[in-house]
């Protein structure tokens, strides 16, 4: 009889705190440039360890990392050279002094998600991932993503434990 299998997920939360500016288009009080302190959040859940962890937590940081001290623009804000367009203005700011997201806004929403597919892609074991960020400490947008696993958990039922590993691979 085939050993009954465990349904219980391992889970891991890291935070980070960075500070940077933004300019979100279409807002009164945000439209302008400004900035916080941000905090980020990081939640991931998986089902099996790789070296006995979910992953590295300086691994999970990295990204947001990128962000400390830089203006963050959405791609649609970049301009040439070093023109920047955001809420129907013009800056020029040199360009290593920003960082650019596949966001259509740089609200906390966007970059949850933003942030949460970007770590998800590099981890085949994790099931879920939350990011959330905090933009003040009472307000917060947040992001949880869960990968499509149903299938591979089919097989895995059947499987053996290496033969599970292979799957992650
Ligand atoms: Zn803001």
């Amino acid at each position: 009889m085939a050993k009954a299998r465990e349904n219980g997920m391992f889970n891991i939360q890291t935070e980070k705190e960075v500070s940077f500016a933004h300019i979100v288009d279409g807002s009164v009080k945000c439209g302008v440039i400004h900035g916080h302190n941000f905090v980020f959040v990081i939640e991931a859940i998986s089902r099996t360890l790789v070296g006995g962890m979910v992953t590295d937590f300086t691994v999970l940081k990295k990204h947001i990392a990128e962000l400390d001290h830089k203006l963050v623009l959405s791609y649609r804000q970049v301009g040439d050279g070093n023109r920047v367009y955001a809420n129907g203005k013009e800056y020029i700011i040199p360009r290593e002094e920003c960082a650019i997201l596949e966001v259509e806004h740089t609200t906390a929403e966007e970059m949850a998600k933003y942030f949460a597919e970007s770590i998800a892609e590099e981890y085949t074991n994790i099931v879920s991932i939350t990011v959330k960020v905090y933009e003040t400490e009472r307000s917060l947008g947040s992001y949880t993503l869960m990968k499509p696993y149903e299938e591979k958990f089919n097989v895995r039922i059947e499987k053996k434990d290496e033969e599970v590993e292979k799957l992650y691979e």
